[in-house]
């Protein structure tokens, strides 16, 4: 294909056609605020203000979490004008399960969830039963069932194998929406007398730029008369927002901390994760180190294993050498296949040579088995079908251009490019100023 640029040619990523973007124009927010993301006090203060006792509090908090309401009218231990009262002053649900589709025999749940200004986000429920048992009645590995979750309605990052970056950023989403989507998986499991174990924020968006309404999620989860989710058992992610990194070192250990590295080279990087543009993946590690030094909490890297593009010695080399002495595991992921890029997955047999080099130099590593593939597996891929099919030009233009960019970084070369308008907009509204 077009390998006619030189290693310093500048390249630059053509737009996708207007009509193929979602209208941030067409968002529009929902006057009345989620019930379920409410700040800690914001609740007992509305109650006092309408007169209610303290314990209402409670009442309406094990509604919400215990038995999963939907509606005012389900939470019967509330009297019925206060019911409606509250219903006029909130949205007691901020999301509707659009669409459920399974995968893996039924080990993976794919959710499109449709919010009250026709929004699309995705969550993604995967079961692991419980495996290893070591000549006892008990298992090595207890079962467990981890939800993924969006932060944000699309994306502004632009990973080119993600299909929620094609979407670009729809808007970031409250924090009721966000936690709302765990009681909705809460609850399907609930009713098949299972707990949901893990909550990861590796779904729609980046998180770290939506970071306000990640912390008051988390911290919703994590509180014992909410959801009482074990720090432990919460993952956030992100693509490399240094300043939202150290934010999070400065609280202190709240969750675990993962970062979708995908390159260990700075022009690869500029081209699969753009934000390196921003933030270099040097500052990038370097954050992620001193926040595992301050929590004395391992940080997880992610790596989308991509054939022929970020799967070669030499990049098992750079990643192992950036690692190398650090509190850190790297986990592999074959890509999924998303159609505006021509890139597909490394084969098995090059993910475990990969693997065996980072762990020859010390580094702890897993291959993850990829989830979903019967369900539009990638990231985003089901609000992407949703939103229709991209012109083929468009798609044609854009494969050509990750080629080409792809093949300009294999051989050294940085991009000039620098970030797009929509990304440089997300970062200054974003935590990471
Ligand atoms: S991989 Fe993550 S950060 Fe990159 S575009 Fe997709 S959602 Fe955004």
């Amino acid at each position: 294909m077009t390998g006619d640029k030189t290693a310093g040619d500048p390249v630059v990523t053509p737009p996708l056609e207007p009509e193929s973007r979602p209208d941030p124009g067409s968002v529009s927010r929902h006057a009345r605020p989620g019930l379920s993301g409410l700040a800690d006090g914001a609740l007992e203060e509305w109650l006092a203000s309408e007169g209610q006792p303290a314990y209402r509090a409670r009442q309406i908090r094990d509604a919400i979490w215990r038995q999963n309401a939907q509606t005012a009218e389900e939470m019967l231990t509330l009297p019925a004008a206060f019911r409606s009262r509250l219903a006029h002053a909130f949205r007691i649900d901020t999301i509707v399960e659009d669409e459920i589709r399974l995968a893996d025999a039924g080990l993976t749940e794919k959710t499109l969830h449709l919010l009250s200004d026709g929004a699309l986000i995705e969550s993604v429920l995967m079961h692991y039963p419980a495996r290893g048992f070591a000549g006892s009645s008990r298992p090595l590995h207890r079962e467990r069932h981890t939800l993924c979750i969006s932060s944000q309605a699309g994306c502004a990052v632009g990973c080119p194998f993600c299909a929620t970056g094609e979407l670009g950023l729809g808007r970031d989403l409250e924090t009721a929406e966000i936690v709302d989507q765990v009681r909705h998986a809460a609850s399907r499991l609930a009713a098949t007398g299972r707990n949901l174990t893990n909550v990861v924020f590796m779904g729609m968006g980046e998180p770290l730029l939506n970071l306000d309404r990640v912390l008051e999620a988390v911290a919703i989860l994590s509180d014992p008369r909410q959801f009482g989710l074990g720090a432990r058992h919460v993952v956030v992610s992100t693509s490399g927002v240094v300043p939202g990194i150290r934010r999070l070192t400065a609280l202190g250990p709240q969750f675990t901390l993962a970062v979708s590295l995908h390159a260990a080279r700075d022009p690869l990087r500029d081209v699969l994760v753009p934000l390196n543009r921003r933030w270099p993946v040097a500052e990038v590690v370097a954050a992620s180190r001193d926040h595992a030094l301050a929590t004395g909490r391992r940080v997880s890297y992610e790596y989308v294993m991509i054939s022929g593009v970020n799967d070669t010695d030499v990049d098992a080399d750079a990643l192992a050498t950036l690692l190398r002495g650090d509190l850190a595991h790297v986990n592999l992921i074959p890509m999924n296949p998303v159609a505006h890029t021509p890139w597909t997955a490394s084969p098995p047999e090059r993910v475990a040579q990969f693997a065996a080099r980072i762990r020859r130099s010390g580094v702890g590593v897993t291959v993850r088995a990829n989830r979903g593939q019967d369900a539009g597996a990638a990231c985003g891929q089901l609000a992407a079908d949703r939103a229709g099919e991209l012109p083929a030009a468009a798609v044609a233009r854009r494969r050509d251009a990750i080629v080409r960019q792809s093949e300009a970084a294999l051989r050294g070369g940085r991009s000039s490019e620098g970030l797009s308008a929509d990304l440089a907009a997300a970062i200054r509204s974003g935590a990471a100023r």
